[in-house]
């Protein structure tokens, strides 16, 4: 009996003993199997992490956590209000001139566009003169003037800021500048790139949406002079109490941006540049843009060339080199020009650039949106004063648009794809940190 327990006890000690070594293999095992798990999800989530920073665009600081602050600056080309722009305000039943412009119908169908944004901007290429007011409904070159009622309009239309530094500022001389910034004022609208003194029409400015700082500074490369030939505008620069546009000299704008960039979370250089009808951004454009992102900018707004020119992505920034015209009588037939393609000073584009607060609090450009807008001519059936074109704005893509057009589209398309790759490999970043943890 002692026997048989002896054997018993001995038989136990060994059974638990062998039975430890199988559940210490077993554990081990196990380990081995989890280590391995980890180090398969780890290595996962650094080729995912890589992918992410190898994109090369700026979406990669986008992580797909929420933010809180996000705001839509939307921004479009040249308004030039030409002669036959203006008349069509005054046309009244069977063709006849109305005394009151009305210039409603015309911005109405963009309007819902406009006015649903935090921001809206524009080329503001006309000066505001009232005191030629006789003069005000003819079309007379390098002398742009624009009715009052037509700024009260934009600004129903949802605009909130213009870019005053264009060739077209001066076109009623220093007095036109003075007028312009008083209407602006009265209206409550904002305005940058010229003003009543020199160091009030080179001081950018700042705007506060949901917690984000905007900076806003405008140049221009050039000022037209009554013959239209670009000129220095020293005279004004020298006398620091005239009004001044805001001319492009490349120590100023760097000392200027380079100091507003430590003052604001995103900002803009709205710029006038480029030759006109030219589908291409030229060299000079592309050195400016440089000089522009190097001193900090975010997004540049170029104008000036009437037609479309390309949007990109370069060193850390969004170029529009150039959003086409927004309204003008512009509609001869460029063939024999750069832009060989006679829609193209109809065409053009309203940008909705989406900007979000991202996780490390800098503030970034998460989606670019875009609708085409076109000039529209509609043929009236009265024309007894022999005016045969009424004006208005569509949101539509002409059937022949130009190629600029189509690589604008074609370049939002892929920067979307991208966005939403990067989104999709966040998200699955953040489940593996979640399963793993
Ligand atoms: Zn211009």
């Amino acid at each position: 009996m002692v026997k048989l327990t002896g054997i018993l006890i001995i038989f136990l000690i060994f059974h638990s003993c062998n039975n430890q070594i199988v559940k210490k293999e077993k554990i081990l095992h196990k380990n081995k199997i989890i280590k391995k798990e980890k180090h398969a999800s780890f290595q996962k989530i650094i080729t995912l992490t890589t992918k992410i920073l190898n994109t090369n665009i700026k979406v990669k600081d986008i992580l797909l956590s929420p933010y809180l602050d996000t705001i839509y600056i939307v921004a479009t080309g040249d308004i030039i209000p030409h002669g036959a722009v203006k008349q069509t305000g005054r046309l009244g039943i069977m063709g006849y001139f109305k005394k009151e412009p009305d210039f409603t119908n015309m911005f109405k169908g963009i309007k819902p566009l406009i006015e649903n944004s935090d921001i809206a901007f524009a080329n503001f290429e006309t000066p505001y003169e009232p005191d030629t007011f006789e003069n005000m409904y003819k079309s007379i070159p390098y002398k742009f003037n624009i009715p009052l009622k037509m700024i009260k309009t934009l600004k129903n239309t949802g605009f909130t800021i213009f870019s005053l530094a264009n060739n077209h500022m001066y076109d009623q001389g220093v007095d036109g500048i003075a007028s312009t910034i008083d209407i602006l004022d009265k209206l409550h609208l904002k305005h940058i790139g010229a003003n009543k003194t020199y160091k009030s029409a080179i001081k950018p400015i700042i705007i506060r949406k949901k917690g984000i700082k905007i900076g806003f500074v405008a140049f221009t490369t050039w000022i037209n002079n009554d013959k239209n030939q670009f000129i220095p505008n020293q005279k004004e620069k020298n006398n620091k109490k005239a009004p001044y546009i805001n001319r492009y000299y490349e120590k100023t704008a760097i000392k200027t941006i380079t100091e507003l960039r430590k003052k604001v979370d995103f900002l803009i250089v709205s710029t006038h540049w480029g030759h006109e009808y030219h589908k291409e951004p030229s060299f000079e454009q592309k050195k400016k843009a440089k000089v522009f992102i190097k001193a900090g900018a975010d997004l540049i707004l170029g104008h000036h060339p009437h037609v479309l020119q390309p949007l990109v992505y370069k060193d850390g920034a969004y170029i529009v080199y150039s959003m086409g015209n927004f309204i003008s009588n512009q509609f001869f037939d460029v063939k024999n020009r750069h832009a060989r393609h006679k829609r193209a000073n109809r065409e053009g584009i309203i940008y909705q650039f989406q900007l979000i607060r991202n996780n490390n609090g800098k503030v970034i450009i998460k989606e670019i949106n875009y609708r085409p807008i076109y000039i529209y001519q509609e043929k009236l059936k009265h024309n007894p004063l022999k005016l045969k074109e009424a004006y208005k704005i569509v949101l539509k893509q002409p059937k022949n648009s130009s190629n600029e057009y189509k690589k604008i589209v074609e370049f939002i398309g892929s920067t979307k794809i991208e966005v939403e790759k990067l989104e999709e490999l966040s998200s699955k970043i953040i489940k593996f940190i979640l399963e793993n943890i």
